[in-house]
């Protein structure tokens, strides 16, 4: 499956300079969804996971399906105030300005193997943040999983971890 031919390349969105990847158009194409999904989750399924935690909103879409692909649970992270439950808050800074982002303190036992699951790696900076409220839970983090990399962003060696897979890289 061709997958580079099912995202959509948007320039100037959501600001100058910036190539939007949207994957809207790879996701309303059932085949290439499907496919998608089962090769994101083909490497973890003879690991150890008991968890995939998913960053809002597009973590959702692709951290979902990986998780009932694999038959573990899902875990959501939001962003602030969307959780009705007792939460771990995690401020971190982006290029511009701030973000907060939210977990359900007995989402994650400690102990528990995670998977972490998003749309898109780029600058790293969000991922990290989820790895990091993991593991002040007590998660491992084993893996990490992105429908698409780009690779001159070097989110990889931010996150520096020997476990990353990307199923569409971008030089
Ligand atoms: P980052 O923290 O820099 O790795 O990026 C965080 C999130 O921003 C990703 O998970 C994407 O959802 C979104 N994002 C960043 N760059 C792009 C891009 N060029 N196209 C689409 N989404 C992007």
């Amino acid at each position: 499956m061709k997958f580079k031919e099912k995202i959509r390349e948007i320039q100037d969105f959501p600001e100058k300079g910036i190539q939007f990847k949207d994957i809207t158009t790879l996701l309303k194409d059932g085949k290439a969804f499907h496919a998608a999904i089962n090769q994101l989750a083909q490497p973890f399924r003879h690991q150890d996971i008991d968890l995939v935690v998913g960053p809002e909103a597009r973590g959702f879409v692709v951290g979902a399906p990986v998780a009932y692909a694999l038959g573990v649970g899902f875990v959501p992270v939001r962003k602030s105030g969307k959780l009705p439950g007792e939460t771990l808050s995690y401020r971190y800074t982006l290029e511009y300005g701030e973000n907060v982002l939210e977990v359900h303190r007995d989402a994650v036992k400690p102990g528990q193997k995670v998977l972490i699951a998003d749309d898109l790696l780029a600058t790293g900076g969000t991922t990290r943040a989820v790895v990091q409220m993991v593991e002040q839970l007590g998660g491992e983090v084993v893996g990490l999983t992105f429908m698409i990399e780009l690779l001159y962003l070097k989110g990889r060696q931010l996150l520096g971890h020997d476990n990353i897979t990307s199923l569409l890289k971008y030089k």
